[in-house]
């Protein structure tokens, strides 16, 4: 069984002139709901993420600057009136997936979450994050003594989620990313750091990296890592601004390789959650989480979608196998 989170009120996080608005969700779930496949799909309500959970990943005073902001926590990241109430929501969503599939109730689902966040760290909400969504729900799967691979195709490099994890063994975080791009972290040598070593893994990739590339690096190292970390649940940050027609991209994804993703994710680990990140062009966002939840569904669906002169990854997998070969075998 395979399901989705979503909630209406999802859309009442908004500011209609940012990208990160919330015809966004509006778009995907009409889509979603054209779909042959989409009465197969169970819907699951989003619950309210609990306060001891959210600052089990968050400090204090970030959750109050939240809970009191009004207008904007920073130039890109707006807050409107129940902002608050509807990020707790969503990590809550992110949460109540992965304790469903934990529990066998849903083999995989697709969180429709906003606002999204894995750029929000420890102690600070950017980047249009308010609270880390997935990195909420892998501390909640690790505290029951699961392992957890968290694995980013943003466009841009969640440094939020790697922050919070970088010490740590029980959360793999795996992300391709754009660089130079926003916010200028996820290099080759940030490895996580103390007993995480080597749980962290950045692919940072030049603009017009497209499939090949990125199939490279997910082949000759992300998959060889994940199937040696063996995770009980993987949760994938499910960005889609890494399309090559993104507006705040650079990467040259097609919308039919998030399919290609998830299927080589689900031979490393059934249980998936992925958790909607960013993706600015609505016609691709919604097309990708078709893609991605027709793969779940283990009934792919193909889109006319092409790109000329992708660039490769040679030297960044080079360059990863350099930097982790001593913690992993590649
Ligand atoms: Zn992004």
């Amino acid at each position: 069984m395979t399901a989705i989170v979503y909630h209406d009120d999802f859309t009442l996080h908004d500011n209609p002139y940012h990208p990160e608005r919330a015809e966004r969700l509006v778009s995907v779930m009409e889509y979603l709901r054209s779909m042959p496949f989409f009465d197969r799909l169970a819907q699951m309500q989003p619950e309210m993420v609990s306060e001891d959970l959210l600052l089990e990943v968050h400090t204090p005073d970030m959750v109050s600057r939240v809970k009191n902001a009004q207008g904007w926590l920073d130039p890109d990241t707006y807050v409107s009136r129940d902002s608050y109430r509807i990020a707790r929501l969503a990590a809550g969503g992110v949460v109540g997936a992965c304790q469903a599939v934990l529990r066998g109730e849903q083999d995989s689902v697709f969180a429709l979450v906003r606002p999204p966040g894995h750029h929000a760290t420890r102690d600070t909400s950017m980047g249009f994050c308010l609270f880390n969504n997935a990195a909420v729900a892998a501390q909640s799967l690790a505290k029951q003594g699961q392992r957890v691979l968290i694995f980013d195709h943003d466009v841009h490099h969640g440094n939020g989620t790697a922050d919070i994890f970088y010490e740590r063994r029980d959360i793999l975080y795996q992300s391709f990313h754009l660089y130079p791009h926003f916010p200028g972290t996820g290099l080759v040598d940030e490895i996580g750091a103390g007993e995480g070593a080597g749980y962290t893994v950045n692919a940072p990739l030049s603009r017009g990296t497209g499939n090949a590339g990125v199939r490279q690096v997910m082949e000759e190292v992300m998959l060889p890592i994940a199937r040696q970390f063996d995770p009980h649940v993987v949760i994938v940050s499910a960005g889609f601004d890494s399309h090559h027609t993104d507006t705040l991209g650079g990467l040259y994804l097609t919308v039919d390789f998030y399919g290609e993703i998830i299927s080589r994710l689900l031979e490393v680990q059934e249980k998936i959650v992925c958790s909607l990140e960013g993706g600015y062009n609505t016609d691709v966002l919604r097309k990708g989480v078709a893609v991605e939840v027709a793969t779940l569904l283990h009934t792919p669906v193909s889109c006319e979608d092409r790109v000329e002169d992708e660039r490769g990854a040679g030297d960044v997998v080079q360059a990863l196998r350099d930097t982790l070969g001593s913690y992993w075998s590649l």
